[in-house]
């Protein structure tokens, strides 16, 4: 224990120095500290606030000085009530201990100034300092155990915290290394997929779950994560529920694996199969109505023709203009019902091609043709290259066609001039129709080619049901082909087609989308 034999009569000069300066040397340590803290309004207040407290500190030394034992006790009860503010204001331990460490420097500073250092020896100098040292550390240490209680009991209540939001979400976690071995499950597991988190930890793979059709999908972009540290994949997928039910999962996947805390692939995922059940519902319910209107639409057509040259061989003029009409807003009845028909088709991965070869330039030519008689307004000019085979279906590519110029023509209500031509690549052959109409935001122009989509203005002003670019794009992409689009919102757009020109190893084109063609497709949309 640190004892001070300095003469009595010395020792009360510095007691007396202490006691009667104890203001000005805290002013001094107070002003060494706000340089290192800096000037910010909050740290200004803290350094008065904490004024007081160090001057009591300061008097303390001065009391006790010579009498280690209680001081000792004393300096304890001052540094915990110290720890205790710091905490509470937010200081940080190095903050709060600095404060102790400049107050010190200021005691020197002052002995130094008055003095009285010079006069004692060096025996008297090693054991005052050492008296303030163990003060100090007295105080310090009292901090030191504050914070890290206060930081142990933080650090317990977030992870508290955090476990009682994994094991109370709706959503199931899983931790997977990169092998897709389950490092944890969450206690939803059981609700969402029948296994306990034990049992789902204990399968060797959690991807043996998922049926072959989405297997392969699901490994695949699994691996791709693994490549990608930090990235996410969000997919939608089947797995087989311990009853032996399919259910349908959406999951997000995210690499934390480098990530030192986790370590893991964090599979985030929920059941979706009452949602995938309703769209399918919602898909049955359009496509067996459209079936269901496609045949008495059929008949009136048929009805209309024959009445049409009926009345054109009485000569009746009126009756074959209102004719005429009747059958025109009949053909957009026909696509409507057509389009509402092929996309519950696509989604369901069912739209049918009829296999074939065709001269794509003689098919622009035709819809060329039959849309310029649909309109008055716009005068269609065309630049087409020499004839050019596609292997596929030419109905198919048809509608793609007449969905781009009915489009080019029902956007640009003020302008007169659509363009369109045909160039020939190598291996492909590209389409372009541009029209100076309304234009698309930049922001929207990847979502046209999506289901139901509409920008905002087409909706109010121009009837249609946003699918004819979905299934565009579907038929262009079955035909290897890409379609994408240029435009300036209020100048016009470019669509663009292309299509491979038929050589004999093109002829497969009508296959199902692969996991290969989904990845890419996600990695570089054809409509970008
Ligand atoms: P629809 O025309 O029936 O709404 P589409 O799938 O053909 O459906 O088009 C989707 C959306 O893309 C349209 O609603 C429109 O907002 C926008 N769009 C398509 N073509 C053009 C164009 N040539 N000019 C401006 N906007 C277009």
């Amino acid at each position: 224990m640190p004892t001070i034999k300095i003469r009595k009569e010395k020792l009360l000069k510095i007691k007396k120095l202490l006691r009667d300066n104890a203001e000005e040397i805290q002013k001094l340590a107070t002003i060494h500290h706000a340089k290192l803290l800096g000037s910010s309004p909050t740290h200004k207040n803290q350094a008065e606030k904490y004024r007081q407290a160090h001057v009591k500190i300061i008097k303390a030394y001065a009391f006790y000085l010579d009498d280690f034992k209680k001081g000792t006790v004393v300096f304890k009860k001052l540094g915990e009530k110290l720890a205790k503010e710091a905490v509470q204001d937010g200081l940080t331990i190095e903050e709060a201990v600095d404060g102790t460490a400049f107050q010190k420097q200021a005691i020197w500073a002052k002995l130094k100034e008055s003095g009285l250092l010079k006069e004692m020896s060096a025996y008297g100098l090693f054991e005052f300092s050492q008296i303030i040292e163990s003060y100090c550390d007295v105080i310090a240490s009292k901090l030191a155990f504050n914070y890290h209680n206060f930081f142990t009991e933080k650090f317990a209540q977030s992870n508290e915290r955090f476990r009682a939001l994994i094991e109370q979400s709706a959503d199931a976690i899983a931790l997977v290394n990169a092998k897709g071995k389950v490092l944890y499950a969450s206690p939803t597991t059981k609700l969402l997929m029948g296994y306990t988190p034990e049992e789902f930890k204990k399968l060797t793979n959690p991807f043996a779950l998922v049926p072959p059709n989405d297997r392969e999908l699901v490994t695949k972009l699994f691996a791709k994560l693994l490549k990608k540290p930090g990235s996410t994949e969000h997919i939608v997928y089947r797995v087989m529920h311990k009853n032996g039910k399919h259910i349908w999962i959406e999951s997000a996947m995210t690499n934390l694996i480098h990530d030192p805390n986790v370590g893991a692939v964090v599979l985030n995922y929920h059941d979706i199969s009452e949602r995938m059940l309703l769209e399918s519902q919602k898909d049955d319910f359009i496509s067996i109505a459209t079936h269901e209107l496609k045949t008495p639409v059929t008949s009136i057509k048929a009805y209309a023709q024959v009445l049409q040259s009926r009345f054109e061989k009485e000569g009746n003029t009126e009756a074959v203009r209102m004719l005429s009409k009747m059958d025109l807003q009949l053909n957009k009845l026909t696509n409507l019902i057509r389009d509402l028909l092929d996309a519950t088709k696509v989604a369901a991965g069912k739209l049918q091609f009829h296999e074939g070869s065709f001269d794509l330039t003689e098919l622009v030519k035709d819809i060329v043709d039959e849309m310029q008689m649909t309109t008055t307004k716009h005068l269609i000019t065309k630049k087409l290259a020499p004839t050019k085979i596609i292997s596929g279906d030419r109905d198919r590519i048809g509608q793609v066609i007449t969905n781009l110029l009915s489009n080019a023509i029902k956007y640009s209500p003020n302008s007169k001039k659509i363009f369109v031509s045909t160039q020939t690549g190598k291996n492909e052959v590209q389409l372009r129709v541009q029209d100076f109409g309304i234009g698309v935001p930049k922001k929207k122009l990847k979502r046209v080619f999506d289901r139901f989509f509409r920008v905002g203005d087409a909706e109010d002003t121009f009837g249609g049901l946003g699918l004819g670019l979905f299934i565009s794009s579907e038929i262009v992409k079955r035909h290897g082909g890409r379609i994408w689009v240029d435009s300036v919102e209020g100048e016009g757009s470019i669509f663009r087609v292309a299509l491979p020109i038929e050589h004999d190893d093109t002829k497969k084109y009508l296959t199902r989308a692969t996991a290969e063609d989904i990845i890419e497709e996600r990695e570089n949309p054809a409509h970008d």
